[in-house]
């Protein structure tokens, strides 16, 4: 379901993707698991997320440039959805209700990573967000885009979503090249002195980074570099002749353990995994404090969503279209509220006051 939304632009966001693209409701995994969930596409918000200019794109190589801005919208809508539907949307909890039930077969179901029956499990009312606190959302996040990066590689799931043939694998291609690509401008929401990620998202793609960079073979390659104005830059690549099997291959593992631990509520495991990937340090294969700074001196400006307007004009409607630009973002806001415009100022402000602590 595509909706539009007037006020959209009014939401926060801190993540790579302007605004909230896609929301999934119910987000307790007791109610997905016994009633289900349904999302929304804002469709008007991701075509801005699409029209990136090809100078503006970073540390991709220039052929990779074109393939993300031809690719890009379709990619996006197949990881989205895949993510939210069967990532966010599968993986079943083993949960020991109160009267002292299984929700599942203790005497045959094993645990994958071990081979040994499954010997933890949710408790009465513990919930995957009590057990895991700090790390549950973050975790999540990675758990559904690792779905969604599987599935890809699916020729009938690309099929279902109207991709066939040579543009599929274009599709597939651009999707893990944006993946790898988030994990990098990642690191500019991670902050080095409280060792602290500000965002569930792109720590998730970092840790899928990490897990990529790792599986070797030359699957993902990241080097740094001089750019034309003298100033370090990054370029990152992707084998695609290793997409299929290397990238295939890691993913597939990552994911069971992801899973495994989840639905095992074991916590200690789940943390040792994925706070180990989230991990920012100088030491090992890459200097990823130095490339967060790149990736700091490189940032693209924050995209604006400018909201046309009507105007009633004698019997008829007119459309009033404003300038892509910080003025013309001002203006929509001005005619859009002509009786209370101070009012609506005044308050504005003041948010922007309470909020200008946050701002470097
Ligand atoms: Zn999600």
């Amino acid at each position: 379901m595509v909706v539009s939304l007037s006020r959209l632009y009014l939401l926060p966001t801190s993540s790579q993707y302007p605004a909230v693209n896609l929301l999934r409701m119910s987000l307790d995994d007791d109610i997905r698991q016994t009633e289900g969930f349904k999302n929304v596409s804002l469709g008007n918000v991701l075509a801005v997320a699409y029209a990136t200019q090809k100078d503006k794109l970073t540390f991709l190589e220039e052929n990779d440039k074109d393939l993300y801005i031809k690719w890009k919208g379709p990619s996006f809508e197949v990881q989205v959805g895949l993510h939210e539907l069967l990532g966010h949307g599968s993986g079943k909890l083993f949960v020991q209700d109160e009267k002292g039930n299984f929700n599942f077969e203790r005497e045959s179901v094993r645990n994958p990573e071990t081979g040994e029956l499954i010997s933890s499990w949710y408790k009465g009312s513990e919930t995957w967000d009590s057990k895991f606190s700090t790390i549950a959302s973050s975790y999540e996040e990675c758990r559904a885009e690792c779905v969604g990066l599987y599935l890809s590689l699916n020729q009938e799931v690309l099929s279902i979503f109207g991709h066939e043939g040579a543009d599929a694998e274009e599709v597939l291609y651009v999707n893990w090249l944006t993946m790898v690509r988030a994990g990098l401008l990642g690191l500019e929401f991670y902050t080095p002195e409280s060792k602290s990620w500000r965002q569930a998202h792109m720590q998730a793609r970092f840790v899928i980074l990490r897990v990529l960079l790792e599986a070797g073979e030359g699957l993902v390659g990241l080097q740094e570099m001089k750019g034309a104005d003298g100033q370090p830059d990054a370029l990152i690549t992707l084998d695609r002749s290793k997409v299929h099997t290397v990238g295939k291959g890691a993913i597939q593992r990552f994911l069971c353990k992801l899973q495994v631990h989840k639905s095992t509520a074991d916590v200690d495991g789940g943390r040792a995994l994925y706070e180990g990937y989230s991990e920012v340090t100088s030491t090992g294969s890459h200097d990823f404090l130095r490339l967060r700074e790149t990736v700091l001196l490189r940032k693209e400006a924050r995209k604006m969503f400018v909201q046309a307007s009507t105007r009633v004009k004698g019997e008829s409607v007119e459309l009033v279209e404003y300038e892509g630009s910080a003025g013309g973002l001002i203006s929509s806001f001005v005619e859009r509220f002509p009786e209370d415009a101070e009012e609506v100022e005044a308050q504005l402000l003041e948010l922007s006051k309470h909020d200008a602590r946050y701002w470097s």
